[in-house]
């Protein structure tokens, strides 16, 4: 190992971090990075190593902050240590400075018809949300500015049109409805109208394993992307449109078949209540069935109906 004079040069550098979300500006972008790895190649571009001396390895250790370029001078090993030298200036990106600014494209409104959203539906859209986001990760206007949650539904507020699009046509796929699309002049940049957009999503009214009457007949919901259900005397798949909610699935009450002829089963609620309800599809003496009442009739329908 030999001793040079100068024969590597570590420049002093700035590395530009977003105090916000811990991007780094290289070049002209902002990007998330592993801090380390910024350290690398700001040290690869900082050094000025002399032609002679041929780098093999360069390790950095943070912790000294010292940078040890190892590798030959003409045949003769040698390895230099040189301080590294950096200072971290702090800015806001232009992704956190919209954000903090309030600013938004689009909005997705989230609606139930006729009720009010569940918290597992509002926990769904989150969801996607979530996803959509992580997708759009490089995105500069992949953020929430704001989140309202009113007593008519959700409101999110987003800093991409194209965002709340892909969001709101996901939560219709996930959890059924239709999307309305209205758009708004909110401001006028060199003599082009901007617009802002709101994806108003209403989600049925009824859910999955809810009764629906269609057509005076009893439906159990079970798929509500598809929006098919089973009708719960003959078994048969039925299309559900917007038909009235029988009853809620959290107003249903278990119950076990205690005798059944043709048209009729005698049902042992888990309360105590015997009640008779028409022959629900598929009943035998021992079925396990669901229970509820609807404009003063009872019904029942097998719980894996
Ligand atoms: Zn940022």
């Amino acid at each position: 190992m030999a001793e040079r004079e100068k024969v590597v040069k570590l420049n002093r550098f700035e590395i530009v971090v977003c105090s916000r979300c811990g991007s780094v500006k290289q070049e002209n972008r902002w990007i998330s990075r592993d801090f380390k790895e910024i350290i690398e190649d700001m040290v690869l571009k900082n050094a000025f190593i002399t032609e002679e001396f041929e780098v093999k390895d360069i390790l950095i250790d943070l912790k000294s902050n010292l940078v040890i370029f190892s590798g030959s001078i003409a045949g003769e090993d040698v390895s230099v240590t040189e301080q590294l030298n950096f200072s971290i200036k702090k800015l806001s990106c232009p992704k956190c400075s919209k954000e903090a600014g309030g600013y938004y494209e689009s909005i997705v409104q989230l609606r139930a018809e006729n009720r009010d959203l569940d918290e597992d539906e509002i926990e769904t859209a989150m969801e996607i949300l979530g996803d959509v986001l992580e997708k759009e990760k490089g995105n500069e206007k992949a953020f929430v500015s704001k989140i309202e949650r009113k007593k008519e539904g959700v409101n999110i507020y987003l800093g991409s049109r194209n965002i709340g699009m892909k969001v709101s046509k996901m939560v219709s796929k996930r959890l059924g409805g239709a999307i309305t699309e209205s758009k708004k002049l909110h401001t006028r940049i060199d003599g082009r109208d901007i617009y802002r957009f709101t994806y108003s999503v209403k989600i049925p009214e009824y859910r999955e394993g809810d009764a629906v009457e269609k057509d005076g007949k009893i439906c159990i919901v079970k798929n509500v992307q598809s929006g098919k259900g089973v009708d719960i005397i003959t078994g048969k798949t039925v299309n559900i449109g917007k038909d009235v909610v029988a009853a809620r699935r959290e107003e249903m009450k278990g119950g076990v078949v205690v005798n059944v002829d043709e048209s009729a089963a005698e049902v042992v609620c888990d309360d105590g209540e015997v009640v008779v309800t028409a022959k629900p599809f598929g009943a035998e003496i021992g079925s396990e069935v669901k229970v509820f009442e609807h404009k003063g009739k009872y019904y029942s329908f097998l719980k894996d109906l």
